[in-house]
């Protein structure tokens, strides 16, 4: 069973990182799944808590699909690029995009805790973009001088990543800027590795002068277990304000009654439902797609079965455009 490891770094050296271990784990036999013949380029890495709520023995398992290499991945679909968000066109300088109006992205890091299969970022060049010292300098700039800037973002990858102390001088450095109101965080890394939100990290977030807002990644209401749950209240305890964006994956969750039960479980954690997103045409997540018609079909049933405020925003990112273009 599962020993729980002595740090978060730990934790994260220990996470799977092999289709074979992830299969002999979960008594999954390799030649039952559709896997690619070759290792891809962006391997396997999925966490052991993750790892732990998934259900032994089913290929189909919600959890398991969303990281599990698939020989799908190699097929082409038309309108499938690298680039599908339009991030290299509004990369304002190495590690910051500029996009929307008042709020600024930062790329932290290229890494993340676990790998998808459906992201968006999988073949874009992240880790080139990052952010290192000198750059932190001249990002800090772009912002100071930019006073319609109300909201600084960190992204990656996943800005968790990070240790401890960089995250505690990076936010201080930008919760110092007068026109800075809020510093937002987006990240899958508690969500997939508990063990990451360390009492030096949530003492960070307490002590901050600006209200921090941290918008976690749950696609499927089996990704919240008792530890995401208790990690999630030492953040609202120490002032962090909790949201969730989902992407509408199928074969995942394109299913109204577990979109309306992940829309419940997360409120009870004290996560409000922000945004769900149709799939970001990334090259080699065709087979997630979930057409338009079909995810507003799923999007009314949760505005009939749910209060408003558990219904997320049904968006989809368009190259070029000033917002998440809203569908409905
Ligand atoms: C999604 C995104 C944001 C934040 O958009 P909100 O609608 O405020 O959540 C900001 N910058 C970039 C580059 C984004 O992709
Ligand atoms: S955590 Fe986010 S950025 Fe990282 S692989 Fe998953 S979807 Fe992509």
């Amino acid at each position: 069973m599962n020993t729980p490891s002595a740090t978060w770094q730990q934790a994260l050296a220990d996470a799977f990182g092999s289709v074979a271990d992830l299969c002999a784990y979960l008594q999954l036999s390799p030649a039952d799944l559709n896997l690619p013949e070759q290792a891809s380029a962006f391997p396997l890495r999925v966490p052991r808590d993750f790892a732990a709520r998934m259900q032994a023995g089913n290929p189909d398992d919600p959890l398991l699909r969303q990281v599990l290499p698939d020989l799908a991945e190699l097929t082409d679909y038309p309108g499938y690029t690298d680039d599908p968000v339009g991030d290299l066109k509004a990369v304002a300088e190495t590690g910051v995009i500029h996009k929307y109006r008042g709020r600024v992205l930062f790329i932290m890091t290229g890494a993340c805790a676990v790998h998808c299969r459906y992201c968006f970022r999988r073949n874009f060049p992240y880790g080139e973009l990052q952010l290192s010292g000198r750059q932190f300098e001249s990002a800090l700039t772009y912002v100071e001088q930019r006073p319609e800037i109300s909201e600084v973002i960190l992204s990656g990858g996943d800005p968790l990543l990070l240790s401890d102390a960089k995250l505690e001088q990076l936010m201080c450095r930008f919760a110092e800027i007068g026109h800075i109101k809020r510093i937002r965080i987006h990240t899958r890394t508690p969500v997939v590795l508990p063990e990451r939100v360390t009492s030096a990290l949530l003492r960070t977030f307490a002590a901050l002068p600006k209200p921090v807002a941290m918008v976690l990644h749950v696609n499927h209401a089996q990704e919240l277990s008792n530890s995401v749950n208790q990690i999630c209240t030492e953040l609202k305890l120490s002032g962090v304000t909790l949201l969730n964006q989902s992407v509408l994956l199928k074969g995942i969750n394109d299913d109204g009654e577990q979109l309306r039960e992940l829309s419940e479980k997360l409120f009870s954690f004290n996560i409000l439902p922000y945004y769900l997103h149709l799939l970001d045409r990334a090259r080699g997540v065709g087979h997630f797609e979930v057409s338009e018609a079909e995810a507003k079909i799923l999007h009314q049933y949760l505005q009939r079965h749910l209060p408003g405020y558990l219904v997320p925003r049904l968006v989809k990112e368009q190259a070029g455009a000033a917002f998440k273009i809203p569908i409905c």
